[in-house]
């Protein structure tokens, strides 16, 4: 028997990865002065993606087939989603930095907290900056954060946006 009917071909999509107002002209139609623009990746049948693409609300809507309240939920909902991401991500590091901190201390024979050091007010702080310098720079301990991270990435997506002065 010969197949008659055709599958609808899978085609590539925009996929809508949040806004930013830092690039202001459309990739697309090339219009610029925008007041900001949605962020695409090009995204294949398999979910790969290529590159990124700045896009008005109406182009990126165009593109996709939908509406731009469609791409505006999209851009929003996926912008959440990285955040959420990265939070977790930043606590778990967090986390992980303390403990090893924490044992570090131990394993040298530190003090645990600036509290312990039984010190004058004025001379507390320097002295336990020093204790931190310390940790910071035992071998151990950065060679137990560096498999963390190995271990643990950093999302790329999702980083709180620093944003430098205009003119910076
Ligand atoms: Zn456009």
């Amino acid at each position: 028997m010969i197949a008659t009917s055709v599958e609808p071909v899978q085609t590539y999509r925009y996929r809508a990865m949040g806004f930013t107002d830092d690039i202001t002209s459309c990739d697309l139609c090339g219009r610029d002065e925008l007041k900001g623009t949605v962020r695409l990746v090009l995204t294949d049948p398999d979910g790969d993606t290529d590159g990124d693409v700045y896009a008005g609300v109406v182009c990126a809507a165009k593109a996709n087939g939908c509406t731009a309240k469609v791409i505006r939920a999209e851009a929003k909902r996926t912008e959440d989603l990285a955040t959420t991401i990265h939070r977790t991500w930043a606590e778990a590091h967090s986390k992980a930095r303390e403990g090893y901190r924490e044992d570090t201390r131990t394993r040298l024979g530190l003090p645990r907290n600036a509290f312990d050091l039984a010190l004058p007010r004025e001379e507390r702080w320097p002295a336990w900056q020093a204790v931190q310098a310390r940790v910071s720079a035992d071998e151990e301990y950065q060679a137990q954060m560096s498999a963390w991270e190995a271990e643990h990435p950093e999302p790329v997506e999702g980083r709180p946006v620093v944003r430098l002065p205009r003119g910076a």
